[in-house]
Parts: structure tokens; sequence; C-alpha cells
């Protein structure tokens, strides 16, 4: 089989260590199936985007000496498929109009209760009607993974209040359009896995393997972000950030030492991540 995999930043901001771990993992993952990289620009959310950050990202990935084979087109730009999923998912019953307030679905005990799936407003959020959750997989890292009823059991939102379309939907939209075998990425998003298999299963597509990796935390416990102030990356020391983004990943940096290129680094992590991934079975 064909591999696909892809790097998918939301451009918030410039690549801080964190994203380059994520990136790297991916772009590892593909190299060693001799698979393609893709990169895509998860702007979904676009009040959150900063304009400057797509560029910085694809000078700071450049700089790391890591070069995709294509850039899909930025999730701003998908915005007629989303629609067309969802009116889909709409007109077979398959999704519903949802006029619940935060503030009430925080009286039902911040869980939504679902009472308005039959109510048919026509206007609001629309959540997929979750009949039946896939709620285990098996991650290549963390094997057989099962994700808890509140996040397993939601009624996932796959067009906000506001209008704007959920992560959720556009990252299973856009997996599906652009044909991804294999996410490579944060196990902060492991709770999500579970809407995301969820919703390949309503819409009868073959879902991409997963394997999340740990996530980089600060000195308090914080995932690093741009929210938590994150530095980002200095591309002046790729070399060293490269190192530390390997050990990081449990990649055995000896023969790294003397390398004088981001390339050479890379060539050697290949080799070290495809030893780690055939140990892992
Ligand atoms: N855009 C997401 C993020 O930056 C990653 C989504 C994914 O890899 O599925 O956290």
């Amino acid at each position: 089989m064909e591999y696909i995999g892809r790097f998918a930043p939301s451009p918030t901001g410039p690549l801080h260590f964190g994203s380059l771990v994520a990136a790297l993992a991916s772009y590892l993952d593909a190299r060693a199936h001799n698979g393609q990289w893709l990169l895509r620009m998860e702007d979904v959310d676009m009040p959150r985007c900063q304009e400057d950050a797509p560029s910085l990202i694809r000078d700071t990935l450049h700089a790391h000496g890591m070069q995709w084979h294509t850039e899909t087109p930025a999730q701003s730009a998908r915005q007629t498929d989303y629609h067309d999923c969802v009116s889909r998912l709409l007109s077979h019953q398959m999704a519903y109009f949802c006029e619940c307030t935060r503030k009430q679905i925080k009286a039902q005990g911040g869980v939504h209760n679902k009472d308005c799936r039959d109510l048919c407003t026509g206007s609001g959020a629309v959540r997929l009607l979750n009949d039946s959750p896939v709620q285990r997989f098996t991650d290549r890292f963390l094997g057989e993974t099962v994700i808890s009823d509140l996040h397993a059991l939601e009624d996932t939102v796959l067009r906000r209040r506001d209008g704007l379309y959920s992560y959720n939907l556009a990252v299973v939209v856009d997996d599906i359009a652009q044909n991804v075998t294999h996410v490579v990425r944060g196990e902060d998003l492991l709770d999500t896995t579970s809407a995301h298999l969820t919703l390949y299963r309503t819409l009868n597509a073959t879902p991409p393997t997963y394997l999340h990796i740990p996530i980089v935390k600060d000195t308090n416990g914080n995932k690093l972000s741009k929210q938590n102030h994150a530095p980002a990356l200095r591309t002046e020391s790729a070399n060293q950030n490269l190192r530390e983004a390997c050990a990081f990943l449990g990649l055995s940096t000896t023969f790294m030492k003397q390398c004088t290129s981001p390339g050479k680094i890379l060539d050697i992590a290949v080799k070290e991540w495809r030893k780690k991934c055939d140990l892992l079975g």
C-alpha cells in the first residue's frame, strides 16, 4: 500500500520545539516507509491564525531539512468540501442542528445531553448524530487504546454556532480527500481520535492508522504551546534542535553528534526510527 502521511500544523504562530517534534515524527515515519509527506495548514479556526505563520512554518521546516512532497490547500480554502459533507450528513439524518448554548450545556453537567436531536430547528451548530461510536482502536505506539465515554459518546460538533467548521470535521474530510494513510501526531489529540474514527465510519471511508507521540511539556507540566509562551525555534540552532527532538522521541543520537547539517542528522534519524518501529513490531 502506498504510504501518505502529513504534518498538519495550525498556523497560530511560529513553530516551537513541541511542533518540531510532531513534524519530525511524521516526517521520519513517512521516510522510513518510503512514503509521501504532505504539509497542510490547518487554519480552520481562522480567528486564531496568524497571517505570517504559514511562511514562518515553511521556512523553519526548510531550515531543519524537512522537505514536504506537496502542500495541500489550506483548510480556509476547503470550505466548500466541508459544507458539502455537512449538508450530506444533514440530508441523511446523520447530523442535526443544535441551539444549546455553552451556558445550557454547563447546566447539564458540562456534557451535551442530546435532547435537541429531534427538534430540527434548522439553525445553530451542527452535531454528528453519533449512534455507533468507535471507542477503541490500535495505536501503533500505544497499542490497544480505549477512549473514555465522555469523548467517545459525544455528538461531535461539525459546524459551530458561529458558522466555522470544526477541526474534527475538517481533519477527517481533508485526510480522506488527500488519501492520507498514516497519521502521526501528538498524544494531546488522542481523545479526538474516537470522533474521527466515528466520522470515518459514518462517511463509509477507510481510516488511516494512528501513531500518537508523547507531547513536550514545559517545567510546569503544561503542553508547550503558543498560549503557554513557548519560544519560537531558532533556525540557527537547527542541528541542535533536531538532535534534541530525536532524543525526545527516544532515538539514539550517538551517531548524530558529528553531523554538520540537518540532512545528515535526518538520514541517521530515519534509520533509528526504522529500528524503533521494528522493535515495536
Ligand atoms: N492541527 C493540529 C495541531 O496543530 C494537528 C492535527 C492533526 O495532526 O491531526 O495540533
